[in-house]
């Protein structure tokens, strides 16, 4: 039986005093069923750990380098976030495969910095409405995941992956929950190809995930939690999506 995920992706958006609010209407809703994740901007890693220590909610960020150290200007490697606690780091979100170019080698590398320090990398696959339109979803989610497969080998089992249709993403327009469990179905399918810990392993749905269609998401028989944007910047929201998991 695989336990729950849920974990908030809080994009470009916090201050000291929102953050404040948020965590704290979080914090008063414990304790959880699932296990819940809070994926924050690099600035606000410190402030989010302390509030969250001792909890049992997690923390993470929002990106990784691909690199240990050196002269790889504005980025942020694993071994720094290790030193923060952060237990997740988000990867090849489409925002950052669209705005910074991000391919599926450099996502897959960036996946592997991760877990070389212990912090697990939540691998964010899906396809555009053209891809979907001209049917390609299974082509390019398979291509995604191919990439990280090929990089992590037998590795392939500690990463979460989150399926996160771009058509579906801010846009208020949700994947069915049919919809969704067909390409996790997909997915699983082609992880168990590439290990014997398939069946263990969380694959979460994103793409406007709210709390009237975040129970019937997670019944899916593969969909073990989400992945959770502008919902997640609202305590009551989050904590409403985070009780569907139970
Ligand atoms: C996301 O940013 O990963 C996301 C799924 O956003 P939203 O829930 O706002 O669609």
């Amino acid at each position: 039986m695989r336990r729950k995920l849920v974990v908030g992706n809080w994009k470009m958006h916090g201050s000291h005093a929102a953050n404040a609010e948020l965590l704290a209407g979080v914090l008063a809703a414990k304790p959880y069923l699932a296990d819940v994740a809070m994926c924050v901007p690099f600035p606000y890693l410190s402030e989010v750990a302390v509030a969250l220590t001792g909890s049992h909610l997690l923390w993470g960020a929002q990106d990784v380098s691909a690199h240990e150290q050196g002269a790889y200007t504005g980025e942020v490697s694993s071994t720094m976030l290790a030193e923060f606690g952060c237990r997740y780091a988000i990867v090849g979100h489409s925002e950052r495969r669209a705005c910074h170019n991000e391919t599926d080698q450099l996502v897959a590398d960036k996946a592997k910095a991760a877990l070389a320090h212990g912090v697990t990398p939540i691998v964010c696959v899906g396809e555009t409405l053209a891809q979907r339109e001209a049917g390609e979803t299974e082509m390019v989610v398979k291509r995604q995941l191919s990439a990280v497969i090929h990089t992590l080998t037998h590795c392939i089992g500690e990463i979460v992956v989150a399926y996160e249709p771009v058509w579906a993403i801010g846009t208020g327009r949700t994947a069915t929950p049919e919809q969704a469990q067909e390409v996790h179905a997909l997915l699983r399918k082609q992880l168990h190809a590439a290990t014997p810990h398939a069946g263990g392993m969380r694959l979460l749905y994103g793409g406007s995930v709210k709390p009237d269609n975040a129970a019937a998401l997670f019944a899916q028989p593969d969909i073990d939690g989400g992945l959770i944007g502008g919902a997640s910047l609202k305590a009551g929201d989050f904590v409403a999506i985070c009780r569907a998991a139970a």
